[in-house]
């Protein structure tokens, strides 16, 4: 298989992986951004509306914002391919990225591959997946019209995903299996505001029922009492929590207990000449704010790496 050699390879085009590209081009490396689907943009571009990243005073949706970055990306000339990276393998003092298409060979990687939405593993999930079960409001919602809806999760993206599901569904449960909500206060008062949208506490879904046609129904359990019941819904959109998308490099960098990435504050990881920056990443706050902030910054340590800069990054 042929092998394109660049100085840089970022793995991932969500906001991390943008900004480094961003950066990079800025800074003349020669740089390649590999993402496994074209023009994807990362998990933020299933969010329908943004409120909280500066600069940007009147709410724009994921999509709008990861498009403006791209052009922007572009316009510095850094270079894009398709390509799902399974696996990054260290070559000498460089590393080989491996994908079933391509493979790339770099001196330095930025690791930007975010996360992938949780499943429950109830039964029914997997038989009624894309017919009536979801991890996406954006992509589903207005399916939904006139008709009841679950969302399963108490973060962020439950409860922002539910307040956005009212504009089409006639009902929103919201199931968590705790009696509080993780997700900002701000976004918590929007929702209990909402006639339509109920909460179902300290409960969990145990199976997903349907027949041919979909989705029909949750069967519910109370953790509290063990009491079940059944809740007939025509779409159930699930916002358990994501997992890191980091096993193209598990046996390269050290990894943290949930199998994120552990850097140090510049984004180095154990790894010489590997950086990781956004939601891979082992840190507290999850936030398009931060992860372009990662970005940059492991665009800067790339390139004091690659030029045995100043900054003890050195090859
Ligand atoms: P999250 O914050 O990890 O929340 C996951 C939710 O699912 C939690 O409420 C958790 O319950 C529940 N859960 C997990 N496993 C479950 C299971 N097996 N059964 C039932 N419930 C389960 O995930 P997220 O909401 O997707 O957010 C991911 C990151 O992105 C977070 O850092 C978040 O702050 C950020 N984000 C921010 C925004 C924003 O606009 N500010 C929007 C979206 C996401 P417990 O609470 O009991 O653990």
């Amino acid at each position: 298989m042929a092998v394109e050699e660049h100085e840089l390879a970022i793995v991932g085009g969500g906001p991390a992986g943008l900004t480094a590209g961003i950066y990079a081009a800025r800074g003349r490396i020669d740089a390649i951004l590999l993402e496994a689907k074209p023009l994807t943009g990362g998990q933020i571009v299933l969010t329908d509306i943004i409120e909280n990243y500066p600069g940007f005073p009147d709410p724009l949706s994921g999509a709008e914002l990861m498009e403006r970055m791209r052009k922007q990306a572009e316009r510095f000339g850094l270079k894009f391919a398709t390509a799902e990276i399974k696996r990054v393998r260290a070559d000498g003092d460089e590393y080989l990225l491996e994908s079933a298409k391509a493979d790339y060979r770099a001196k330095a990687v930025i690791v930007a591959t975010g996360t992938e939405s949780r499943r429950l593993g109830v039964p029914g999930e997997s038989e009624f997946w894309g017919m009536g079960v979801t991890t996406c409001a954006t992509c589903d919602g207005p399916l939904y019209r006139d008709k009841p809806v679950a969302v399963v999760g108490g973060g962020d993206s439950a409860v922002k995903e539910a307040v956005y599901l009212t504009r089409f569904a006639s009902k929103v449960y919201v199931i968590h299996r705790r009696d509080k909500l993780r997700a900002e206060k701000i976004i918590q008062e929007k929702a209990f505001a909402s006639e339509k949208i109920e909460f179902l506490w300290g409960s969990v879904v145990t199976e997903m029922i349907g027949n041919a046609d979909g989705l029909t129904g949750l069967r519910i359990k109370n953790v509290e009492t063990d009491g079940e019941s059944e809740l007939a819904v025509d779409g159930v959109f699930l916002y358990v929590g994501v997992d890191p998308n980091t096993a193209l490099v598990k046996d390269l960098v050290e990894l943290d207990a949930n199998g994120l990435i552990v850097t140090d504050e510049d984004m180095r990881t154990s790894a010489p000449g590997i950086f990781a920056a956004g939601d891979c990443r082992s840190k507290t706050l999850k936030q398009v704010a931060t992860a372009v902030g990662d970005g940059a910054a492991a665009a800067f340590s790339a390139q004091d790496y690659l030029t045995g800069g100043p900054y003890g990054g050195g090859r």
